[in-house]
């Protein structure tokens, strides 16, 4: 399989180059050349598939020519043993056509486990054959940080430093990144602010000098294919145990960076039979503009409940507008050099395509909390806020009769323990078992003045030989 440019001017890679490169070299985004399909006979035979089964029928075709399906198979089993549900991703029933697909069985509560966890084994089980290493940097206010951890932290060729801001990261989120034991793990708490921690990681990647020697340097942020490649098969997972192919199945996705949802557009683009996606965001809501109002702009950040989709720029809805504008590279180029000045409107023709699939919904903090309640009140099962916002936004959607909505569980609600309260339920969120004892564990990071130096010369100082 061969990746090339959403801006048309970058070499096209195979997938273990995709792997190990985040940004293309014309600041476009690596998107597969050709997708796999599938017909309706072998979706219907997906389900008798486990979930480590399906994942190697969805996952093979994307890294063929780079792994065999036997070590594949063995990756992706060993992925998803480390999930807390033998299901993986258990669907649960609120209401009538109301369905829950919960994604935080993993081992840091969040979604993100899906593709974390198989990233740092792909990425292992590549390196050792070439006998390189890496450095993964990242800087994280919050879900990331702890689920590239956990997904390196058996990693034999990977040393992972994460920055996070000293202080204004919540103790669940912080807890979980610097109670993780290894030697190849670097928690970095940065005397300063989110932005900051960007902005060090940002310049690394811009100048990579300071690793002198032959270590390159890794991004785990979504704009690694990888991630959204994993992605893809929970969508064949939960439309296929609700009767696709016979039924068209919709699904809500709470949005940030419009990772997860791009992988429910290609399953629809690979022979899934979607009925709707719906883009469910916070009060920062740059995709509900652009579906209602084909505009494309910034807005001042507001923080809100569910933190994990608190974004102004939703970097990749570029691979959408790829396909939206034909894959025509030159255009996408000329659109986002644009978006670099001000807002900008995509044409007619482009939303038109998007509506056809896509439909948006914005939920603010109070709409999130009175959804908290009443799926509490009626059901007796609690939602995290990330997660009520698109069962929000799947209640609200105008969706033919008949035709079940998904709405994806990103995270657990013990994770969201202020949220939680402010809802006014009743009862406490609970950590799950294997964490109960989170805040007993010994925590390990480093404090670091708000200085890209001090930063660059603990992480050289700091590297495995
Ligand atoms: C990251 C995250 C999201 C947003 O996912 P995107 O792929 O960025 O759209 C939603 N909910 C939770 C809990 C997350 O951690």
């Amino acid at each position: 399989m061969k990746y090339i440019s959403t801006r048309g001017q970058a070499p096209s890679l195979d997938f273990e180059q995709v792997l190990l490169t985040g940004l293309a070299a014309d600041g476009g985004l690596y998107v597969p050349e050709s997708l796999p399909t599938f017909s309706s006979e072998e979706i219907a035979a997906m389900a008798e598939l486990d979930y480590p089964q399906l994942a190697l029928r969805i996952i093979e075709p994307f890294v063929a020519g780079s792994i065999p399906a036997d070590d594949l198979q063995a990756i992706l089993d060993e992925t998803y043993a480390e999930f807390r549900h033998d299901a993986v991703a258990p669907l649960v029933q609120l209401a009538n056509n109301q369905w829950v697909l919960e994604l935080f069985h993993g081992p840091t509560l969040a979604f993100k486990d899906f593709a974390l966890q198989l990233l740092g084994r792909l990425l292992d089980y590549v390196l050792e054959r070439k006998h390189q290493k890496v450095v993964i940097m990242g800087a994280t206010s919050g879900d990331t940080g702890s689920a590239a951890i956990e997904g390196c932290k058996r990693c034999k060729n990977i040393d992972i430093f994460i920055l996070h801001p000293h202080g204004r990261v919540s103790d669940v989120q912080r807890k979980q990144m610097t109670t993780v034991v290894g030697d190849n793990i670097h928690n970095l708490a940065v005397q300063g602010n989110f932005d900051d921690c960007q902005a060090m990681v940002k310049a690394s990647f811009n100048d990579r000098s300071f690793l002198a020697g032959d270590r390159s340097l890794v991004a785990v942020n979504s704009i690694n294919w990888a991630r959204i490649m994993a992605q893809i098969v929970y969508y064949f997972y939960a439309a296929v145990a609700l009767g696709a192919p016979a039924r068209k199945i919709a699904f809500s996705v709470p949005t940030g960076n419009f990772g997860d949802i791009f992988a429910g557009y290609l399953a629809s683009q690979m022979g899934l039979p979607v009925e709707r996606l719906i883009i469910a965001t916070n009060r920062n809501d740059v995709l509900h503009r652009v579906m209602t109002q084909g505009s494309y702009g910034r807005q001042p950040l507001e923080h809100s409940l569910s933190p994990s989709m608190d974004i102004t720029v939703s970097s990749n809805f570029e691979r959408l507008l790829f396909d939206l504008y034909d894959r025509d590279g030159s255009a996408i180029a000329g659109l986002m050099a644009d978006f670099e000045k001000g807002e900008i409107s995509f044409s007619e023709q482009a939303m038109g395509r998007a509506r056809a699939l896509f439909s948006s919904q914005c939920v603010d903090d109070a709409a999130t909390c009175a959804q908290m309640a009443e799926t509490w009140e009626r059901c007796e099962y609690m939602l995290d806020p990330h997660s009520a916002i698109g069962v929000k936004a799947a209640i609200d959607a105008e969706l033919p009769a008949g035709v079940p909505v998904v709405t994806l569980a990103t995270a657990h609600p013990a994770k969201f323990p202020a949220a939680v309260k402010e809802a006014g339920l009743d009862d406490e969120p609970f950590l799950p078992h294997h964490l109960r004892d989170l805040f007993d564990r010994p925590e390990r990071f480093e404090v670091l003045p708000n200085e890209l130096s001090a930063v660059q010369s603990f992480m050289v100082d700091n590297l495995n030989s």
